[in-house]
């Protein structure tokens, strides 16, 4: 088995390095933002979208017209992932994962990628990394990274700039010490509730910082643009909001650790979480219906992190040797787990389940972890079972492979 991870460090770059710096993701940004205007201009006029072939050749020659020949500075290579980028932009937007590609704008998403690991070279004992026009570059090492480089990133972020290392290396199939299953509700009164009884309280940190934030903001929005003291406060809104960052990206990995050490499989419901926001905000044209009433619930689940949480949870399972398994979400909500009587009226209000037929009752995200936890059990048995009947009908099952 193949494991693949990212490690990022803080470079101290030299100040001609930094400009460097500046000058590829601006360049990178530039290549994005016109092959995407291009797009935008073909579609417009009834042709066809562009392959990736083709921008890198209409890139090339960008690159030999006098009026852009500074983008020749650039290494090739991340100008050409740029419009990588780009292209699985659009598939994102096609498959329905994302918004139609938007226009990158300076100062955000400040970041450039070498793809070809031929040309990087990391050199562990003295803290510093060779990257292609840029030379060697001192970084803050916290840790030895371990297998063959993959690709590089550099990004900025609140005016320092970082390295992403990405490597991959052979690990033994991993057997998961754990032979417990579970399923979890995820909700918004509670985080997570699991199927053994235990739950994990939510964190809300948008909500906790939201005051100091407002505050931040408005002292910005008195300040004259771009004068000293604007600059200080925008560096204090955005201290704020990587202070949020981090605390929510602590938060979602202590969760996902913990769950997937102790559990060789989970059991999690199959809801698009980006559907689920996005259904509530509607088109520019036509606002979603229940704007209001969904809102308050689409903060709480975009501040809680719900999708990087299961992202995490099945890479981290899958490291471990266990697995992520989710399951069609009807009626885990609503079926009693006592009896299997299933109706809405099951659920008096929000937090309570109370059975209509055989009187059963509990907290209602626990029924539903129970629920999911059976539904799980029964997918997983028909699958192993009929192996014909999986091709045809694929369950939904991410393992370690
Ligand atoms: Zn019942």
């Amino acid at each position: 088995m193949r494991r693949r991870q990212a490690f990022k460090f803080r470079l101290e770059p030299k100040r001609q390095q930094e400009r460097q710096m500046k000058f590829f993701a601006g360049t990178c940004r530039y290549v994005f933002n016109r092959a995407l205007a291009l797009q935008k201009e073909r579609y417009a006029e009834g042709q066809k979208k562009l392959g990736y072939a083709e921008l890198c050749r209409r890139l090339t020659q960008w690159r030999h017209d006098p009026e852009t020949a500074w983008l020749a500075e650039a290494p090739i290579h991340p100008l050409q992932q740029s419009l990588k980028n780009l292209e699985r932009a659009y598939a994102n937007f096609f498959s329905g994962r994302a918004d139609f590609p938007r226009f990158r704008k300076k100062g955000k998403q400040d970041s450039f990628r070498y793809p070809d690991p031929r040309q990087i070279r990391l050199d562990q004992a003295n803290n510093r990394i060779f990257l292609p026009k840029l030379g060697w570059i001192r970084y803050r090492k916290s840790r030895e990274v371990p297998g063959q480089i993959r690709n590089v990133t550099v990004s900025q972020s609140c005016g320092q700039w970082f390295v992403s290392i990405q490597t991959e290396w052979e690990v033994a199939p991993p057997v998961h010490p754990s032979t417990t299953d579970v399923g979890i509700d995820m909700g918004v009164v509670r985080f997570a509730t699991l199927s053994d009884g235990t739950y994990i309280e939510p964190l809300n940190s948008f909500r906790r910082h939201e005051k100091a934030l407002r505050k931040a903001q408005q002292a910005l929005s008195r300040r004259k643009k771009f004068s000293s003291n604007w600059k200080k406060a925008k560096t204090k809104v955005q201290r704020i909001h990587a202070r949020i960052a981090s605390v929510r990206r602590d938060f979602l990995h202590k969760a996902s650790t913990a769950i997937s050490k102790n559990h060789a499989i989970v059991f999690v419901e199959d809801l698009n979480i980006r559907n689920m926001s996005r259904s509530a905000r509607g088109t520019v044209e036509h606002p979603g219906r229940n704007v209001r009433a969904k809102s308050g619930l689409n903060k709480s689940i975009l501040d809680q992190g719900w999708f990087e949480f299961r992202r995490q949870l099945e890479y981290k399972l899958a490291w471990k040797g266990g697995m992520l398994v989710a399951v069609p979400p009807q009626n885990t909500s609503r079926a009693c787990p006592e009896c299997g009587h299933t109706a809405p009226e099951n659920r008096p209000d929000q937090a309570r389940f109370c059975c209509v037929q055989c009187g059963f009752e509990g907290n209602a995200d626990l029924v539903a972890a129970i629920n999911i936890r059976r539904a799980g059990h029964a997918r997983m048995a028909c699958g192993s079972n009929d192996t014909s009947r999986r091709k045809q009908e694929p369950a939904k099952v991410s393992r370690a492979t």
